[in-house]
């Protein structure tokens, strides 16, 4: 059976860090699905099909990863796409705190799901889609914290 990942986020927009936890995962995994989380309340900074595009962008050389959009829960998306594995990354204590009961819970919900939790890499563990969003909002330069293959298009929106 093919291992497949999904990799749920908001993703408004993707940093370097996001980028580095799917490259890092791509050899454990026969595929990835980037996805990104409906939000019917919270309005992003970025449209969905916008961080759809930036996301697609990223990764369209990389032919076991996909980007979708999904509504309602991640563990039903994860049974949906026959997924017995969500991908998330870790920067510090506050990632651990705020992640342990939600793997907890969709382990519950799902019991045969497995939450693969990738620590990130030293230089990435300040990087977040906030810092990066109120830098855009300033207008200051985000070119180390977006991937290289964005970051015209992000300057541009
Ligand atoms: P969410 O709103 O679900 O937290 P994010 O887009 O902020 O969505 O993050 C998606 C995933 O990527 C989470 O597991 C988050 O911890 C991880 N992540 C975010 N920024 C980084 C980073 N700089 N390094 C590693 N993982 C990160």
């Amino acid at each position: 059976m093919k291992k497949i990942a999904v990799f749920p986020g908001s993703f408004d927009p993707i940093t370097v860090g996001h980028e580095a936890i799917v490259r890092r995962a791509i050899s454990l995994f026969d595929h990835i699905i980037v996805a990104i989380g409906h939000n019917s309340v919270k309005k992003g900074f970025f449209s969905e099909q916008e961080r759809k595009t930036m996301l697609s962008k990223v990764f369209e050389n990389d032919k076991t990863v996909s980007v979708e959009i999904y509504e309602g829960l991640t563990v039903d998306f994860c049974k949906q796409k026959k997924s017995k594995y969500i991908l998330r990354g870790l920067r510090t204590g506050v990632d651990f705190e705020y992640e342990s009961p939600i793997g907890q819970i969709n382990k519950v919900l799902y019991p045969e799901i497995e939450t693969i939790y990738l620590l990130t890499l030293p230089e990435h563990s300040a990087i977040s889609s906030s810092i990066v969003r109120e830098i855009l909002k300033y207008k200051g330069d985000v070119s180390k914290f977006v991937p290289k293959t964005i970051i015209k298009d992000i300057q541009l929106i």
